[in-house]
């Protein structure tokens, strides 16, 4: 007994050690602080991290005897940006991968994808469609370098709905390449949405991603259509609340935006058709809009400039192109929840996710509201995934004590200029995530 007592003892020593050697410290002095939710920087201060996380922040010189300092030369600190729609296992298009799917490839190219979002400054990405569920994970038990990733796993499409992968030929109940590797789920009726978003939720999805309506980048759907019935975006909506959760969904239109919202959907995805009553409604409802400004304004004004595009998928962009403009305007006006999301396939888009954010300017908005969207409006909508939340036990999008320490120190303002954050290879001089630098050039 006495034995196992020291053998105890012992043990709990080498915990609290490792404990101990674990909480790295570091002190940022004479940093210009964007703060994620105010117009506004605060000068010339302080921001001490513990471990994970940023613990005080202060205009007065903070002590800490074991910390590393950096001195940030009156940079500006931002958080970490936040991609709310990726498809971080989807490489140039959703088609190309139905003959020569390879799971291994997949996942290699998939990395290389998650490096060029942390070099870019985006520590959080939710994911809207793939699977990338078993990356997740294997970034949060820290076995790879990737932004935290807020994972919805495969779409939810009815047979012919956006993410219908399938070959002109196949059957009802067939089930295809992209689909056996958890790309996505062809469901029909309530029992199958809820069976889809089950297994979804099971293996750590965060949100559920549905599509209800029309797109660009499949091949079986025309853009007016209308998916997903009423009771099947119901069955999703229960399942996603049982978890705690929420759904958000692909659609364009006012009639899908609308059937969406009458089943309880609190997020839509994209919406560059609707009206302004739907943009009204939305508002009242509390409802989110993520919005792809790259997309749909730069991408979609030239559609033949996307290789992987068919003639028809041309001609879808060029509709959506038309829409955008003033669905964006009317945003603006009744003050949405606006996140973003570049929705880019891999370096074929020839975009990126920075970029994405600074379209979001010739869609008429502001410095300051582009950095909102990409920080603390991002993070709210992220902590709708309530129970799911991988990532609730400290703020994202925000510097403030208590935020999980993703941070970034840049050369020049965001709130003046918002191309710097195009320039991220230079500009961005010391990226941290998770209390871990990732990039420092200081
Ligand atoms: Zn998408």
């Amino acid at each position: 007994m006495k034995n196992s007592g020291i053998k105890l003892s012992a043990l709990a020593l080498a915990c609290s050690l490792a404990l101990s050697a674990n909480a790295a410290t570091t002190l940022f002095t004479n940093v210009d602080i964007f703060n994620g939710t105010e117009d506004k920087l605060y000068e010339d201060h302080h921001v001490l991290v513990v471990d994970n996380k940023i613990t005080k922040i202060s205009k007065d010189e903070i002590k800490s005897a074991d910390a590393t300092v950096i001195d940030g030369q009156g940079k500006t600190m931002i958080p970490g940006l936040i991609d709310m729609h990726s498809h971080l296992c989807l490489q140039e298009g959703m088609l190309v991968g139905r003959d020569d799917y390879d799971q291994m490839a997949m996942g290699a190219r998939t990395y290389v994808s998650l490096q060029q979002y942390l070099d870019q400054g985006f520590t959080t990405a939710r994911d809207a469609g793939c699977n990338v569920l078993g990356i997740a994970k294997a970034i949060n038990k820290g076995l790879m370098d990737g932004p935290r990733i807020y994972p919805s796993g495969g779409f939810l499409s009815q047979t012919g709905g956006h993410a219908d992968t399938g070959s002109f030929n196949d059957q009802p109940g067939r089930v295809d390449d992209l689909e056996r590797h958890g790309f996505g789920y062809i469901v029909d009726g309530k029992t199958e949405v809820r069976r889809a978003a089950r297994q979804n939720l099971r293996a750590g999805a965060t949100q559920i991603k549905v599509m209800a309506g029309g797109g660009v980048a499949s091949e079986f759907d025309p853009v007016h259509m209308t998916q997903m019935s009423v009771e099947e975006l119901e069955a999703a909506v229960e399942v996603a609340k049982d978890y705690g959760t929420y759904v958000t969904v692909h659609a364009y239109h006012d009639r899908s935006v609308n059937r969406a919202i009458d089943a309880g959907v609190r997020s839509i995805e994209h919406n560059f058709l609707v009206s302004e009553d739907t943009i009204k409604r939305m508002k009242k409802e509390g409802v989110a809009l993520s919005a792809q400004a790259a997309m749909s304004l730069k991408a979609f004004a030239n559609p033949e400039s996307i290789t992987f595009f068919s003639p028809d998928q041309q001609d879808k962009a060029s509709k959506v192109y038309e829409g955008a403009l003033q669905m964006f305007k009317w945003a603006k006006k009744h003050e949405l929840l606006i996140v973003t999301g570049g929705d880019m396939f891999g370096p074929a888009y020839n975009t990126t996710q920075a970029e994405n954010m600074t379209y979001m300017q010739k869609a008429g908005f502001t410095p300051f509201e582009i950095m909102k969207m990409g920080t603390s409006n991002a993070a709210e909508v992220l902590s709708w995934s309530g129970g799911m939340n991988p990532y609730k036990y400290g703020s994202l999008g925000k510097i403030e004590a208590g935020a999980y320490a993703d941070l970034i120190l840049i050369e020049g303002n965001p709130l003046e200029d918002i191309e710097v954050l195009n320039q991220y290879e230079e500009k961005f001089q010391l990226i941290m995530k998770d209390g871990k630098i990732y990039k420092n050039t200081l």
